[in-house]
């Protein structure tokens, strides 16, 4: 765009100097011509004078060998003869003429010379400097040699004198040159002039190219986020008039709780999360989608359509299953990374890209406000769609499909009596290729739908079926709206009315939530879990908005504290003091205390100061598809 000047710069010096290497090529080979035109010229007439003087030596003197040659210029009177006759040759551009012959030892010798000074003297040796010397005898033809000075010596004419097939010596003629050197002085300007331009054109041309480099250098800093390296708004701006916004889908993603992040792990460890996400998302798109980190920890992708018409969103959720399975390692911290996404699959269906934005804003907005780590789609006709769910949804049918719902058990230890007092039962679903997957992967996403309710269900027959023989007791997890879906009910009533040996082993540990609404309602179905012998335990104590006073009207057994305010126990005063008046406030409800996340040795310890009832946590036992006995412990 900007810089298509540079371009057309560059190749029009491209062109001239192209137009100069011809020009040059041309000018170099017409004087090679005319150089060889001359040479030409000059050296026929040289042959026939040449030819007339050996014809003279042969009518004149019975001569059949080199022997005899020799024998004949040994005279003097001869010599000087022929050597007037060759020195009538010398010209400005005949410089040396002499005869020459090669010995029985295959040396060159002078027979005769017509220069006036430095004369050679009779039969002297001449070193030869060129093959060409031999060949005259060897081809028995006229030999050129060039002699490349041009000022001294420019080509070296060897012509063979012949009898009976036989060379028996060499006429040796040197020209200087007057004519080349003329033309060489006239066209030396010329070659000069041509010679400078191109190197004007090179130097013009590396200008150009140089400015270009630093064009595009500048233009890749302009556009470039530092940190992700990811493109940055600006290239948002650059790109938008050339954007055909029907070819493009586009994402809003944002990272879930980032700013805990920082807080917690400092903000390098941010920085880090951010640079290893741009590289997953830039892994996880194609060199047609525009990748933009659009703010602090929010990216915006434009997804080019896709051939098959559902796949632009399938970038989305596969974007999101890359982040929330990758392994984040921080300075020895392992860190957990998820991240939402606003979908608006038709922006070109909005006023503007702006306008766009603002929906798939919403869609986010309304994905964090859902739980968040989801991708919510807005289609054509206005809907937001929250497409996790339908493909966590899809993949837990299947599980309960193919019976691959599996529980695992986790022992709640009563330190007090060194004893397994119960075990909580924790839902898993093994995959086709034979992986356990934690419920946080899909359970977020299900909620209140019809399949968390089948969830349930199977869950609580697997756990009913797995106890209803044996001495041990068992806690199973089931949330409000769980306990207000009829089939449900169903389920537990009669399979705790059979057997009130089971229900009496039987806790149902009910999330402390702010759903439950309908307060009245949630008494009636606890009391009838109560009225079938079953035991209530509120779990994740001191997690939610807690409401002590529904708390203790629905008289549960048990109370959980949630893991939060135990992991750092040790360390936290504030956390200390929290689950300290928790336990108190419990033994004054009748209400038994559960520490979870008791992980660590210095956690456990630092419970034994106060008068928690149970404790659970990795540090005392991890979750296994087996029921655990106590010696397997700690
Ligand atoms: P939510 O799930 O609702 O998106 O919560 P959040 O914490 O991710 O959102 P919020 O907008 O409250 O916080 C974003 C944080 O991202 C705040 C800001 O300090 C941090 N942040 C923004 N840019 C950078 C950055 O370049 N590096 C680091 N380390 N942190 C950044
Ligand atoms: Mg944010
Ligand atoms: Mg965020």
């Amino acid at each position: 765009m900007v810089k298509k000047k540079e371009f057309v710069i560059f190749f029009l010096l491209f062109l001239l100097g192209m137009f100069f290497i011809y020009a040059y090529n041309g000018v170099t080979k017409a004087k090679l011509d005319i150089f060889e035109r001359i040479e030409k010229h000059q050296i026929t007439q040289i042959s026939s004078v040449l030819d007339n003087i050996q014809k003279d030596i042969f009518k004149s003197y019975d001569i059949k060998n080199s022997q005899d040659l020799k024998s004949f210029f040994i005279q003097e009177e001869i010599r000087e003869k022929y050597e007037h006759i060759l020195s009538m040759m010398l010209t400005s551009d005949v410089k040396y003429s002499y005869v020459l012959y090669r010995d029985d030892n295959n040396k060159f010798r002078f027979l005769l010379d017509a220069s006036k000074i430095d004369k050679a003297n009779f039969n002297q040796k001449f070193d030869v400097d060129s093959y060409r010397y031999n060949a005259v005898y060897n081809l028995k033809e006229p030999q050129i040699i060039k002699q490349n000075n041009i000022e001294n010596l420019y080509i070296t004419y060897l012509y063979p004198i012949i009898k009976n097939g036989e060379v028996i010596g060499v006429f040796n003629i040197d020209f200087t040159t007057n004519i080349q050197s003329i033309i060489l002085n006239s066209i030396k300007p010329i070659e000069t002039f041509f010679t400078v331009l191109a190197i004007f054109v090179i130097l013009f041309m590396g200008m150009t190219l140089m400015q270009i480099f630093h064009y595009f250098m500048t233009r890749k800093k302009i556009f470039t986020d530092p940190l992700t390296k990811t493109f940055n708004r600006n290239y948002l701006e650059e790109a938008l008039p050339l954007l055909n916004l029907s070819h493009y889908s586009l994402a809003m993603i944002d990272l879930d709780k980032f700013k805990i992040i920082n807080d917690t792990y400092g903000h390098k460890a941010g920085d880090y999360v951010l640079i290893q996400t741009g590289k997953i998302l830039k892994n996880s798109i194609r060199d047609s989608d525009i990748l933009i980190r659009y703010g602090g920890e929010e990216f915006l992708l434009l997804i080019n359509n896709r051939t098959n018409a559902k796949s632009n969103i399938d970038i989305c959720e596969k974007i999101r299953k890359a982040i929330s399975k990758e392994q984040f390692f921080y300075d020895g911290h392992e860190i957990i990374v998820t991240l939402s996404i606003g979908f608006h699959k038709h922006p070109s269906l909005e006023k503007n890209l702006q306008e766009a934005i603002k929906i798939a804003d919403k869609m986010l907005y309304v994905a964090k406000k859902s739980g968040r780590n989801r991708v919510i789609s807005y289609d054509e006709i206005g809907n937001a769609t929250d497409i996790s769910s339908s493909e966590d949804i899809s993949f837990v049918k299947e599980a309960l499909d193919e019976d691959r719902v599996i529980c695992f058990y986790q022992p709640i230890y009563d330190y007090k009596n060194s004893k397994i007092f119960k075990y909580e039962a924790l839902v898993r679903i093994v995959t086709k290729d034979n992986k356990i997957v934690s419920p946080f992967a899909f359970l977020p996403h299900i909620k209140e739908t019809n399949m968390h309710y089948k969830l349930t269900q199977r869950i609580l027959l697997i756990v009913f079926e797995r106890f209803k023989n044996n001495q041990k007791l068992v806690s199973i997890n089931i949330n409000f709206s769980d306990l207000m879906n009829p089939d449900i009910e169903e389920t537990i009533v009669k399979n705790l009315k059979t057997n009130p040996h089971l229900a009496s082993r039987v806790t149902f540990e009910i999330l402390e939530s702010d759903e439950i609404d309908d307060v009245a309602l949630f008494k009636k179905k606890i009391n009838l879990l109560h009225s079938l012998k079953a035991k209530v335990s509120i779990d994740d104590f001191g997690s939610g908005y807690s409401n002590f006073k529904t708390i203790i009207d629905i008289e549960a057994n048990f109370l959980k504290i949630d893991g939060s305010l135990i992991k750092n126990i040790d360390t936290s005063i504030k956390d200390f003091k929290v689950v300290k008046s928790i336990i108190h406030f419990a033994q004054h409800s009748n209400m038994q205390t559960i520490a979870e996340f008791v992980h660590s040795r210095e956690v456990y310890e630092k419970l034994l100061m106060l008068d928690v009832d149970f404790m659970q946590g990795y540090y005392i036992a991890e979750p296994k598809a087996t029921l655990v006995e106590v010696d397997e412990l700690f």
